[in-house]
């Protein structure tokens, strides 16, 4: 597995809070029952998920110990993201940012096909892709929060706007391309969201450009009209803000 892309995308649907939770999946009919498959909780079905959850506390009990004794407080998945950074060293906030996509996994892999893995099993793959990503940090001098890439602080549009935010990831060895976009209103609330996986595209501005096009066509399909797009890519945003000659 390539873990860097593979934690990005699920870092940034955390982040973003469009991770199909087993809430979403009850309400679109996918599955039948609206409480935790694990221990029949019903609560906020992200946080529960990952972190409160007692399969995966269990999991936890059995990381560094720094995070073994942490306490936090239920909040969204980009609090989660932010709270773990700010109070883990780097070894252990880069061992919580495999842990969170492996939990997710697994959960999955229990609810669509009855498999379940015992936290130590877990614990081995962390371990295994600790030594991995520590290659990528290598790489990477910016360390683990270039691989959660978490997003800057988000600014709410004006009242009565909404403001559409968009990511693309490339996998050059698995050549795949993934490309997430989420609009939200003046609170911060998500009101349309998706993420694909597109063709391979191997040019990272053109990767962006059909992010922004997707993004375009999903704030078009919803009938929104006063939308403020928001991207990192300094080319994109420009080419956006010039006005053609006519
Ligand atoms: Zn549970």
């Amino acid at each position: 597995m390539d873990v860097a892309p593979v934690l990005k995308n699920f870092l940034w649907k955390l982040g973003s809070n469009i991770l199909a939770t087993w809430e979403i999946l009850f309400r679109k009919g996918i599955l039948t029952d609206p409480l935790c498959p694990f221990c029949l909780a019903n609560t906020k079905p992200t946080f529960h998920a990952l972190w409160s959850c007692p399969a995966s506390i269990a999991v936890w009990q059995e990381c560094g110990r720094r995070l073994q004794k942490l306490v936090i407080e239920q909040c969204d998945g980009l609090h989660l993201i932010k709270v773990l950074k700010d109070i883990l060293d780097k070894e252990g906030f880069l061992e919580a940012l495999i842990v969170l996509p492996l939990l997710w996994l697994r959960r999955n892999e229990y609810v669509f096909k009855g498999r379940f893995h015992p936290p130590s099993q877990l614990i081995m793959k962390v371990r295994n892709m600790a030594a991995e990503c520590e290659e990528i940090l290598q790489e990477d001098p910016s360390g683990p929060e270039a691989v959660a890439n978490i997003p800057p602080k988000w600014m709410a549009p004006r009242d009565g706007w909404l403001k559409a935010n968009w990511d693309a990831t490339l996998n050059n060895n698995s050549r795949r391309t993934g490309i997430g976009v989420v609009v939200r209103n003046e609170m911060g609330g998500v009101v349309a969201a998706l993420a694909k996986a597109i063709p391979f595209v191997e040019d990272p501005t053109a990767i962006e450009a059909i992010a922004v096009w997707h993004a375009v066509n999903l704030c078009v399909d919803r009938g929104f009209h006063q939308v403020v797009f928001e991207g990192d890519s300094q080319i994109i945003v420009s080419a956006l803000n010039q006005t053609s000659p006519s």
